[in-house]
């Protein structure tokens, strides 16, 4: 097609106007070369290479010192009584084992052959001195993906080291992301304050670690049967329930749950009745290390909510919420379904006359639809009234979560994640209202601690 003059005009007058552009951006080319070759951009360069080198090379002694240390007055020792007590015994006294380094590059590393849990990894920390291991890193990976994807070879290029945040997420057996997703959070914020972070968090975190390989799927602690069962087979269990028609109650219990059993023996029986009880809380996880019954997960509410509410939302189940103060239930209703997009059935307050107007609450429940109940109104209330009412009650599931719409609705914070992972959400919780958690806490957790021990020693109980 010819060009009309109009055409021509136009082309003219955009060649015009992108002249003073094209002159612009040379302008800004010339005045960034000469600022990138200035010596201000120079210097600033010279200084990031300088600083990162420098705390590469500290991170690097700080390895090499550790290393030392526990070769020194942990390694050796040990080295020696196995070489006592093993060898005559014609045992080995390593085991080997092939795991995943840097770049996915295969490597031998040594094991303690008689011992067990992290006793057993000690000669890991050899591998500081070879610097095949870090200090702090991705986690070790003991089988590599035939073909990894994009991805893992981008996590591959991160040394793995003896403590990585996916063995703390596992260790605190808090429900998780899945180790991918893990190791990507872990690269993001990679830094040598982070890692000196994590490896502080460490400490804490070994005190859960599991030394049994297959923990008994019941827990039984001063005459209750716990659930012991991850929160993926826990979700699992109620999608089919619901599927099934099948109601079942379900309760969580801490601490201050189990001391307050001692004496209330109606809290007592409606826990003995009921179909599920999860444990809740970093108590009942020290209690299974006690009782040399290990906790697969710590299963509270709050951290169910979100694995609860995505099932509801997948196979089209409402939620009702019961409890709390006026407002409460409705803002955390809000904040559920925002997030995960889950039908609310419905809201009420946990302040209604417990004499006279359970009818109206019931039947509240029952016209909404619900397939899901969430009463909140504090352990052992909450307990007492669904066991009460279970008969009239239509959802099948009926569960008892105490102070949830409180964090869910905002009105009251939760402890930061890390905070939870290494055990101390009820220093937080404490800081937080001091009067009416002191003595839940400071008195409660000895206490129950004293019980378990007691139960332990005069009960002698099999937990496997
Ligand atoms: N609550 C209620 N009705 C009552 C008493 C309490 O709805 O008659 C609510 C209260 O507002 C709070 C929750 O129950 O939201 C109790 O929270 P808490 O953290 O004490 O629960 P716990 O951890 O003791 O089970």
């Amino acid at each position: 097609m010819r060009a009309s003059p109009g055409n021509l005009h136009l082309n003219n007058g955009l060649h015009k106007a992108m002249k003073p552009s094209i002159d612009s951006a040379r302008e800004l080319e010339k005045r960034l070369k000469k600022r990138s070759g200035s010596a201000r951009s120079r210097r600033r360069r010279i200084a990031f290479i300088v600083s990162s080198t420098l705390a590469e090379t500290t991170v690097r002694i700080v390895e090499l010192a550790v290393a030392l240390v526990v070769t020194l007055f942990l390694f050796t020792p040990v080295v020696l009584w196995q070489l006592i007590t093993a060898v005559p015994a014609g045992k080995a006294v390593f085991s080997k084992r092939v795991v995943y380094g840097i770049s996915a590059k295969p490597f031998t590393i040594l094991r303690f052959a008689g011992l067990s849990g992290r006793w057993a990894d000690l000669p890991l920390f050899l591998e500081l001195f070879t610097g095949r291991l870090a200090l702090a890193g991705t986690a070790l990976k003991e089988s590599e993906a035939a073909s990894p994807n994009a991805e893992q070879a981008y996590i591959n290029m991160v040394k793995p080291g003896i403590i990585s945040l996916w063995d703390i997420r596992r260790s605190s057996k808090i429900a998780h992301e899945g180790i991918q997703a893990i190791e990507w959070e872990y690269i993001f914020r990679k830094h040598p304050f982070y890692d000196l972070m994590l490896v502080l968090r460490a400490l804490p975190a070994m005190l859960y670690t599991e030394t049994i390989a297959e923990p008994s799927p019941v827990f039984h602690l001063l005459g209750l049967d716990i659930d012991n069962i991850t929160m993926e087979e826990a979700i699992a269990m109620m999608q089919a329930d619901i599927a099934l028609k099948k109601q079942s109650s379900i309760f969580f219990v801490n601490p201050d749950c189990l001391n307050k059993t001692i004496s209330d023996k109606e809290y007592r029986s409606v826990l003995k009745n009921s179909d599920h009880i999860f444990p809740d809380g970093v108590g009942l996880i020290v209690a299974g290390k006690l009782m040399q019954s290990p906790l697969r997960e710590n299963i509270n509410g709050t951290d169910m909510l979100p694995f609860l509410c995505r099932m509801a939302a997948a196979q089209g189940h409402s939620i009702f919420l019961l409890g709390g103060k006026p407002g409460v239930a409705q803002q955390a209703a809000e904040a559920i379904h925002r997030d995960f997009g889950v039908m609310i059935a419905g809201t009420a307050d946990g302040y209604f006359n417990r004499e006279t107007e359970n009818e109206q609450v019931i039947s509240s429940i029952n016209n909404s639809g619900a397939a899901i109940l969430l009463v909140a109104f504090g352990a052992p209330l909450q307990e007492k009234w669904i066991s009460r009412h279970r008969s009239e009650l239509q959802p099948g599931i009926l569960m008892g979560v105490g102070g949830l719409f409180d964090f869910y609705s905002g009105n009251i914070s939760r402890a930061p994640r890390w905070i939870r992972e290494i055990g101390f959400e009820w220093v937080y919780r404490i800081l937080q209202e001091p009067a009416r958690m002191w003595r839940r806490y400071v008195i409660g957790n000895p206490l129950f601690l004293y019980r378990v021990m007691k139960w332990k020693l005069f009960t002698g109980i099999n937990n496997r």
